[in-house]
């Protein structure tokens, strides 16, 4: 037990949970090639910027924002092609939604299920919120002769049965999946939809990098929400999410929305980006483009295992990761570690798809590090 009173007092009085917690870790990465949190590496261009500043000069930043967004949500509307009678929720950045779906679907003994790996966050705030949380391992390379072993695919029997085992009151399926990158096949996802007796959550992060959606088809179930982010698409800064999905979902889920979530400097900002979407798609074009180039190099390198990717990230796996990781920062490149992080991902790096430059200079470094590791 601590003598300082301070920490004394804070160990009695939080939550057994929130004491055994450990903190979601962001290192600083100042003076690093900065490749570890699949932001998009470009700005826009300089005439855009110009026009953003000049919206931001006169932005009514005495004022609190437009608790409703309205202006916002239109564009966004435009940009998505929200399928005729269906909502949007604003949140800051999706994270915050998360943790909304899940104060509000957590009554006594609910459960939030989802598969691992997958996006910590989801595990995090079950956990924080007092919710039950049951993650269903994708394949893995241990204990089955199924042919897709080892690649991160849906183990969509394994998932059924939990379903209908444990009753899960919230599901999330990152689609595509971080930190593994694969798209799960849409018919295997249908069937846990449709499977689910609570309400399921296709959380489309990295839906600016990936073949498929299921925007379109929100109509065809009742229990289904998609969640989005505009992080990854050039606007991580911002701090900007969505659900989209009924208004029978959205307009009861509104009244946890805290009023001035959104402020006001991001909705003018997002505004004027989203009115040039398809700079930022163009931006999203070259990352996926970047993306194969990258992944076909590390398939080359011996010892680098790397997996397929419909995200602006590759997961590969390498002997000594840790090892190579700190080869990596030591030579200015910081990626993320993911090696102890769950069992299935030893030896396992992620790395976001930079500039070409930095893409090159983050090949030559690993390179490096894996010789002066053997
Ligand atoms: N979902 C997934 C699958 C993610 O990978 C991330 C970010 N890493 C988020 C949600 C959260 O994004 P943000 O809070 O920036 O909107």
């Amino acid at each position: 037990m601590s003598s300082n009173p301070a920490s004394f007092l804070a160990g009695t009085l939080l939550r057994r949970e929130v004491l055994d917690l450990h903190a979601y870790h962001v290192p600083d990465s100042s003076g690093y090639i900065k490749l570890d949190a699949m932001e998009n590496p470009y700005l826009v261009p300089p005439a855009l910027r110009a026009e953003i500043a000049e919206a931001v000069a006169s932005a009514a930043i005495n004022r609190y924002p437009d608790p409703g967004a309205a202006l916002l949500k239109e564009k966004i509307r435009a940009a998505i092609s929200l399928p005729p009678g269906m909502e949007l929720l604003l949140g800051n950045g999706s994270d915050e939604l998360i943790q909304l779906l899940a104060l509000a679907l957590n009554k006594p003994g609910a459960t939030l299920l989802s598969v691992e790996p997958s996006f910590v966050m989801y595990r995090m705030i079950a956990i924080f919120t007092g919710m039950r949380y049951v993650g269903v391992p994708l394949m893995s390379n241990s204990g089955t002769s199924d042919s897709r072993a080892g690649d991160f695919s849906l183990d969509l029997p394994a998932m059924l049965e939990a379903i209908r085992r444990e009753q899960p009151a919230l599901v999330f399926l990152a689609y595509p999946n971080n930190p593994t990158g694969n798209l799960f096949p849409a018919e295997a996802v249908a069937q846990v939809i449709a499977a689910s007796p609570g309400l399921v959550v296709l959380d489309e992060a990295y839906y600016a990098f990936a073949s498929d959606s299921f925007i379109p088809h929100l109509a065809s179930y009742p229990n289904l929400l998609v969640m989005r982010t505009f992080s990854k698409l050039g606007m991580a800064g911002l701090r900007l999410g969505f659900l989209a999905g009924s208004a029978a979902w959205l307009g009861q889920l509104e009244k946890l929305r805290l009023p001035y979530n959104v402020g006001v400097l991001p909705q003018v900002v997002a505004g004027k980006l989203l009115a040039h979407h398809d700079v930022l798609l163009q931006q999203a074009q070259q990352i996926k483009h970047d993306r194969e180039k990258l992944y076909r190099q590390l398939r080359e390198i011996a010892g680098v295992q790397v997996y397929p990717s419909e995200a602006n990230f590759l997961l590969f796996r390498v002997e000594n990761a840790t090892a190579v990781f700190n080869g990596l920062k030591q030579r200015g490149v910081l990626i993320k570690n993911l090696h102890g992080g769950h069992p299935m991902l030893q030896d396992c790096l992620r790395v976001t798809v930079g500039t070409p430059d930095e893409n090159e200079r983050f090949v030559i470094a690993l390179k490096e590090s894996i010789d002066k590791v053997e």
